[in-house]
């Protein structure tokens, strides 16, 4: 018996010695499905069977790919050569460079990144002179994403499911994007599936040569796939049918981008006679990690049903743990805490991670981090502040706060677009060389000279008189509304508005998260210099960090300890799936807790805050309902000292100055010009607490700003919304 072998339990030797057949493993979270596929990998190879070569593995992720590169080698004893092992999309893309002129490119073809991808639909789109404003490029675009995820190439999308785009047909102007692909030597992500998929059904004679290639196919995180993915399997697997994927409709998350769970069901008719395989056994956590997950998910209803059992021998282990917290910010400070506590013990900080729902919430936490020197690293994304749209609103700023800032006037001079192009901007800084003037002064005097003409003049006369109006806004009203105002009126949140792309509701949220942090500092300068010294922090050398990502992001990874923060109703469930009602999206939503939960060997830690800032304004926040879901004995709960605090207050004055914001323009919550003056004013001599700086005496108020003298933290100038009665 091989050594290999013996690190499996009878169902999982089972499925890898299944070698030959259509095998598919259907099991819960952390019962080792990728350990069986891995270790299929090698038993392939072990026994002979095939070749490195000769096995084509899809994994999903480029994280996943190489750590199973990693443990094939070390089952193996040597890196394996040649492998197709890689995402869906990498595996499509070394096929078709292959057989480029098959499907009429070069080997050496561009793949376009979404951004090129909306640049090149949108010039389809005003050749034929439509009106791009009405009838975006973005709405298109998912449109053609959605077709191209179910295999259909533009003759074959059935004429029932064409819609009118404008004065065209979403067909027609599908069609001419793949002309213009096609004569640009280009294709989209999309593409790769899609025209992989195409070669295979039409070129019997590529399709026998990967027939003969292909001995054995390996699929991991089976539940995620779409359509033509699983076509693009099917055809390859036809001939000898030795296919193997293993998944978890528990863990299907990403129905959103075309995923189709369905795809399970299909496997068991395309493939008569598989052999499915069920694993109950986890590995991977204690047991009350995986009560409180297994009672969680319990709460869906569409699901296949399996059960799930300890198979640690030391199962026993802590409880999940639900926190409440004031606000984020003490949220952030906890898990810190907690983290440098678990360093202090000799765990490893790379054991630790912190999964948030939506990308915006990662600032909280990475702010923390920097300010103690706490490594740490974002997997799929970007750290908050190098987000593009998070850079742009704080050129934006920057110009506000500093207008010889040529650099940020660059940046945001035509974005949005407002006509000022190369030509303009070339205008601009021939001005500005020539009078020795910085470029916004070079603008200014370009404007009074009436040099540019019609959009471009209008633009820059726009831009200018924006930025005198939001200084007034900024003198008067504070950085906070200045953000806000400006980000409204410069017509940059709307540009992100029109956008029907899948991040923008994304790019949306961090722009709110940014106006929300603005809100911790008393001055503009001292947030941009805050944003300078953040931006200026990243220590590489050092490999030892927290992990921060979103839960997508963290499918079939583990870790030892997992923090779970931001469970409250409209952050997680987030607020798409309760506005649309159904349950379909809240069932996916409850996954994606069950992901979550599932990640931890050793401890998970679930909080949620009992208030959130929307601008300068605090809305109290409700649990979310997956909290009430974990079964009580799973878990154990606990929360702050402020917020045992706050439950005592009856209405703490804080919630007074949450009211509606006023709806204007369809951006009614960009406007902050509503924030109401508190109601009861607050007298020198009052002894109150503020949320930052714990408890003082007010000496001195000034409209809405207050001048305390606090025990620890000395005399402070602070906005009046933060303090309370003590
Ligand atoms: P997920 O659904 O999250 O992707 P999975 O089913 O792919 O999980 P694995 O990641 O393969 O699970 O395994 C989970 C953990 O359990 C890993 O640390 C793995 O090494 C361990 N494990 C798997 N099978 C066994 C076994 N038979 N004995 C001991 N440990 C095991
Ligand atoms: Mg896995």
């Amino acid at each position: 018996m091989s050594a290999y072998l013996d690190r499996l339990n009878a169902a999982q030797r089972e499925a890898v010695e299944a070698t030959d057949g259509p095998v598919l493993v259907l099991a819960g979270a952390g019962t080792g499905k990728t350990r069986v596929l891995t270790t299929r990998f090698a038993h392939i190879l072990l026994t002979r069977r095939a070749f490195p070569s000769q096995i084509l593995a899809v994994t999903f992720t480029n994280k996943a790919a190489r750590e199973m590169r990693e443990r094939v080698a070390s089952l193996l004893g040597q890196p394996a050569e040649g492998l197709w092992l890689g995402t869906f999309h990498a595996l499509a893309a070394r096929m078709l460079r292959r057989h480029a002129e098959r499907v009429d490119r070069t080997s050496n073809f561009s793949i376009l990144d979404p951004d090129d991808q909306l640049r090149l639909l949108k010039q389809v789109m005003e050749a034929r002179r439509m009106d791009t404003r009405r009838f975006t490029p973005q709405g298109l675009m998912s449109t053609i994403q959605r077709w191209k995820d179910r295999a259909l190439l533009p003759d074959s999308v059935p004429g029932d499911q064409d819609i009118d785009w404008g004065a065209e047909s979403a067909r027609d102007l599908y069609a001419a994007y793949q002309d213009r692909l096609r004569a640009l030597n280009a294709m989209d992500f999309g593409d790769l599936l899609l025209l992989a998929t195409d070669l295979l059904k039409r070129d019997p004679e590529v399709l026998a040569d990967y027939h003969r290639r292909f001995r054995y196919i390996l699929v991991d995180e089976y539940q995620d796939t779409n359509l033509v993915q699983y076509y693009w399997l099917r055809l390859l697997a036809q001939a000898h049918k030795n296919i193997c994927c293993v998944g978890d409709d528990d863990q299907s998350i990403y129905s959103w981008r075309g995923a189709e769970i369905e795809n399970i069901l299909r496997f068991e008719t395309d493939f008569p006679g598989a052999k499915i395989v069920r694993l109950e056994a986890n590995y991977r956590s204690t047991a009350p990690i995986l009560a409180a997950a297994s009672g969680l998910i319990a709460h869906n209803e569409g699901r296949l049903g399996k059960t799930l059992h300890p198979g640690r021998n030391d199962a026993e282990g802590e409880r999940v743990e639900v926190l409440g917290f004031w606000d984020s910010d003490e949220e952030s400070r906890f898990v810190a805490g907690r983290i440098e506590a678990l360093r202090r013990d000799a765990h490893k900080l790379a054991e630790c991670a912190v999964l948030v729902r939506a990308g915006f919430q990662t600032r909280a936490f990475e702010e923390r981090f920097i300010a103690i020197g706490m490594p740490y690293r974002i997997v799929g994304g970007l750290r908050f502040y190098e987000r593009a749209e998070i850079r742009d609103a704080i050129a934006y700023l920057r110009v506000l706060a500093q207008p010889a800032d040529d650099l940020a006037f660059e940046r945001i001079v035509n974005v949005p677009k407002r006509g000022l192009g190369d030509t303009a901007l070339r205008t601009i800084h021939e001005r500005s060389r020539a009078d020795g003037v910085p470029l916004a002064e070079a603008a200014a005097r370009i404007a009074a000279a009436g040099t540019l003409r019609g959009r471009a003049r209008d633009g820059l006369r726009d831009l200018l008189a924006g930025f005198a109006a939001w200084r007034e806004t900024l003198r008067r009203d504070g950085h906070v509304t200045a953000l806000a105002t400006l980000l409204d009126e410069s017509g940059y949140v709307a540009m992100w508005q029109d956008q029907k792309s899948p991040d923008a509701a994304g790019r949306l949220e961090n722009l709110k998260e940014l106006v929300r942090a603005l809100a911790d500092f008393e001055t503009l300068e001292g947030f941009l210099d805050h944003v300078a010294l953040v931006m200026d922090n990243d220590n590489e050398a050092d490999d030892d960090k927290v992990f921060l990502m979103t839960l997508h992001a963290a499918k079939g990874l583990e870790f030892d300890t997992v923090f779970l923060p931001g469970w409250e109703e409209g952050v997680f469930p987030n607020q798409r799936s309760l506005d649309e009602g159904g349950a379909k999206s809240l069932e996916e939503e409850r996954r994606l807790a069950y992901v979550g939960i599932t990640r931890a060997r050793q401890r998970a830690i679930i909080s949620h805050c009992a208030n959130r800032r929307i601008y300068a304004n605090w809305q109290s926040s409700v649990p979310s309902r997956f909290i009430e879901e974990l079964p009580e004995d799973s878990i154990s709960v606990g929360g702050s000292a402020a917020l045992a605090r706050e439950q005592r207050l009856a209405a703490p004055p804080v919630f007074a100055a949450a009211t509606p914001l006023l709806a204007r323009r369809g951006a009614d919550e960009w406007n902050t010009q509503a924030r109401p003056p508190r109601a009861d004013k607050i007298a020198p001599g009052t002894r109150v607490f503020h949320q930052k700086f714990g408890y003082g005496i007010v000496l001195d108020t000034d409209d809405d700003r207050l001048d305390i003298e606090f025990d620890s933290a000395g005399e402070k100038r602070v906005l009046d919304r933060f303090v309370e009665r003590a």
